[in-house]
């Protein structure tokens, strides 16, 4: 666990999720109450609590869990850190609620699609119904000291995402909208898997650009500057993989062979090839599922 101060109100706790550094991040920021967006999985609760700890935030001022969707590396804690939380209350998107509050079926999909890795992860643990709160988009959630967090609905990455807008940082924090952001070497590579929506994606990508960010504080991982330019160049990203996901299936490729198009064509892909290929987590998530996930897409609606 290692802590971040990002700016003057926000801070970031590396997850380190199974260990793995720079993957998932949390972030807390600090009003009068507390806020935290995003919480990992289950297996790294304890690391955010001691995150707050070295924060010194005490757990009765934490008052909202933000989270971007309801995929394990997300939220997958929420249900375990909350009962350290007494006050805290979660923000999540109508259609993900019900799934916090019965886990049972989201773990057993989870470990259908992600195999082992769930391993890693952990069970999430139910969230009480009274602590949720089904929040729509435009809605504001203020901590005091001028800390607020908007809910911006980005759907596309699932039909539940939703991310949140930081005036004073005029931040972003994108959970999984505008790709994952491999912040050592400066590359974002997509994160599109089934049932992935290109279309709505960037719509989503739009509507994120219309607030004109000067920071992304990407769930995977840390925060970037420039962040209407990268946003830009996510939305261009998934159109080529778009267009070499049509190319191929016009010919009868398979998706294994488009994966390998992508990765001649895609130089930010080329450039994390070797990052992503060592990476406990990313080499499955990038280089098969999301390439499916775009595939998939371009069968269905392209
Ligand atoms: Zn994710």
């Amino acid at each position: 666990m290692s802590v971040t101060k990002l700016e003057e109100h926000i801070f970031l706790i590396d997850a380190e999720t199974a260990g793995i550094k720079n993957f998932v991040a949390s972030y807390v920021l600090k009003g009068e109450q507390v806020a935290m967006v995003e919480t990992g999985p289950t297996s790294s609760v304890p690391n955010l609590l001691a995150g707050l700890k070295q924060l010194k935030v005490k757990p009765e001022d934490v008052a909202y869990v933000a989270v971007s969707h309801i995929h394990l590396d997300h939220a997958g804690g929420v249900g375990a850190l909350l009962k350290h939380l007494p006050k805290a209350r979660v923000i999540v998107h109508p259609r993900g609620a019900p799934h916090l509050v019965h886990p049972e079926k989201l773990w057993e999909q989870s470990k259908m699609v992600l195999g082992s890795i769930t391993e890693f992860y952990g069970k999430p643990q139910p969230v009480p119904e009274d602590r949720i709160l089904a929040a729509a988009d435009g809605m504001v959630f203020d901590v005091g000291n001028g800390i607020s967090l908007k809910v911006v609905e980005t759907l596309g990455h699932a039909s539940h995402h939703q991310s949140y807008y930081e005036l004073s940082s005029q931040g972003i924090f994108s959970g999984d909208a505008a790709g994952i952001y491999l912040s050592e070497i400066d590359v974002v590579v997509p994160t599109t898997p089934a049932p992935f929506r290109l279309d709505v994606a960037l719509a989503s990508l739009n509507k994120l650009m219309s607030f004109t960010p000067v920071n992304l504080f990407y769930s995977h991982f840390g925060r970037a500057s420039g962040a209407t330019r990268k946003l830009e160049m996510y939305a261009q990203q998934l159109r080529l993989w778009e267009e070499i996901a049509k190319h191929g299936l016009e010919k009868g490729e398979s998706a294994e062979s488009i994966g390998e198009q992508i990765f001649e064509r895609d130089m930010a892909v080329r450039e994390a090839s070797e990052y992503i290929k060592v990476h406990p987590v990313l080499g499955d998530t990038v280089l098969t599922h999301s390439v499916q996930g775009v595939v998939d897409f371009v069968q269905k609606y392209g």
